[in-house]
């Protein structure tokens, strides 16, 4: 990889933006290709279901009947945060700036690079290194700064592979969840001039001693944030491959890159979202690395940055927060265990929802922070089984939310003509019993004239959709209030 090393902006199959594509989004023809794509789709699910199952056979080893309870109190603590954000951020900038860091406030993507890339130019920055952060995906930092002359590397492994093979994560906390690791040693070979191997260990270590003079060079270090403690103005960054200590420690200048809505009130509630984090994200009692970072490097202190910089992010975040129905979508400790848990992320994967934040939370949020009328497909993208409810740490009901966007999407018009009308029709029905039952007698009737063998293989016009990927079951000849008529007694 070259110093200067391009970062194009990862394009999929379609030619757009992975995850900033031409908006209105349409998310059929991505999600199609990824359940067409047999290897994507073996390792999407073996990841994503060897995660969900760890994930609950972990929590009832450790937490017994006492998890939900813990997860109650997270989401509380989290909702408690939220519902007072303005007295908790002021206590978290008047801490952090006690303690010697500066904090910023962005409104926007655009403002929270800006900010950065000032920092960069004013100090003469031009090697950085970079620990994951979502957040700094959001506002598609790492283009940035390589446009003003600073090198940027990623350094999480994932991350890094992701990039030096331009591609984009598409998963919170697996980001390269989609590629093996013939598609890692091929980039390898490529960009770093590696030996071919499959080796995991062995592809590790490439990496590792690729990344280690990086580090030592770098003068910039950028991380994101999983919390941010407001009584003591502290960042918390978790992490397995102590990146992200690298990243803040050994570069002369850190800047954090953080949501405003990571805020915790104090130490002791860190402590129960940090018992639920790792359990739920990779099914480890704690991360590997759990650092707590309060303010730049004291004099009397060898390892540190001698500036500490903090970029509170909003980006859409105060609109949600306003909003008494959505807030609790910011309670997200980004674990990743809804997406683990949802049949559809496991089928489509996370390219297909078109955006940086996928699965269930991304159907939630994505469609809130970029508007409705851009991502209409998204509410739809959930059977509601409420899988990823069951997984949440903090507790956040997300197929309610779904329904509440897909209401929005009814009021605002977002849905087409024709199933806003399909819809009044069956509300209409479900009102009253007498259309209830002579709509399901004509509907019986014509489910089974479409039948063969037992199965409707074809729907006709505007159902066909329900039938491109299975078979649908033809009903039952009698209707179960027949049947359960004749055998109450
Ligand atoms: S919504 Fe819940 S389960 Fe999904 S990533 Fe956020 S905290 Fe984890």
């Amino acid at each position: 990889m070259s110093d200067h090393h391009e970062h194009p902006v990862a394009l999929s199959k379609d030619g757009q933006s992975i995850l900033f594509p031409s908006l209105p989004y349409d998310m059929h023809a991505r999600a199609e290709a990824f359940i067409a794509d047999e290897h994507i789709q073996t390792y999407v699910n073996r990841a994503t279901l060897g995660r969900d199952n760890g994930r609950k056979a972990f929590t009832k080893q450790i937490f017994g009947d006492r998890h939900n309870d813990l997860r109650l109190l997270a989401g509380r603590i989290k909702q408690h945060t939220l519902d007072n954000l303005d007295y908790y951020l002021e206590q978290f900038i008047d801490n952090a700036e006690k303690s010697g860091a500066k904090v910023h406030f962005a409104a926007d993507a655009k403002e929270a690079n800006a900010i950065c890339l000032d920092i960069a130019r004013r100090e003469k920055l031009t090697a950085c290194v970079k620990s994951k952060s979502m957040v700094t995906e959001e506002t598609h930092l790492v283009p940035e700064l390589e446009a003003i002359g600073v090198e940027a590397l990623e350094t999480d492994l994932g991350e890094f592979i992701l990039q030096i093979d331009n591609d984009a994560p598409s998963h919170i906390v697996t980001p390269m969840i989609h590629k093996d690791k013939t598609a890692v040693a091929r980039a390898f070979v490529r960009e770093l001039g590696a030996e071919y191997t499959e080796d995991p260990k062995e592809l590790t270590t490439i990496a590792r001693n690729y990344l280690r003079d990086k580090f030592r060079r770098a003068d910039l270090g950028i991380s994101g944030g999983n919390f941010l403690v407001a009584e003591t103005g502290s960042v918390v960054i978790c992490t397995n491959e102590g990146n992200g200590r690298f990243c803040t420690t050994a570069p002369r200048v850190h800047v954090a890159f953080v949501g405003i809505e990571k805020l915790v009130p104090t130490q002791m509630h860190l402590s129960v979202l940090l018992k639920l984090l790792a359990k739920h994200a990779t099914a480890q009692p704690l991360t590997v690395y759990t650092h707590i970072m309060t303010g730049p490097k004291r004099a009397a202190e060898h390892d540190g940055p001698e500036q500490m910089h903090f970029i509170l992010v909003d980006n859409g975040r105060t609109k949600i927060l306003a909003d008494p129905e959505y807030r609790e979508a910011l309670r997200c400790i980004r674990c990743g265990a809804c997406l683990n848990a949802c049949p559809v992320y496991r089928k489509t994967t996370g390219h297909a929802y078109g955006a940086v934040y996928s699965g269930p939370i991304g159907a939630v949020i994505t469609p809130l922070f970029k508007g409705l009328e851009n991502y209409k497909d998204l509410p739809n993208a959930s059977s509601l089984c409420g899988a990823c409810y069951e997984a949440c740490p903090v507790k956040i009901n997300l197929p309610e939310l779904l329904i509440k966007l897909r209401r929005d999407m009814l009021s605002g018009r977002v849905t087409k003509w024709h199933e806003r009308i399909m819809y009044k029709i069956g509300a209409i029905g479900l009102k009253s019993r007498f259309i209830y039952r002579v709509g399901g007698f004509f509907q019986r009737k014509m489910l089974r004239m479409l039948s063969k063998g037992g199965y409707i293989r074809k729907a006709p016009g505007p159902f066909k959709g329900w039938t491109i990927e299975r078979d649908l079951p033809a009903p039952a000849a009698k209707d179960f209030r027949s049947w359960w008529k004749r055998h109450k007694s």
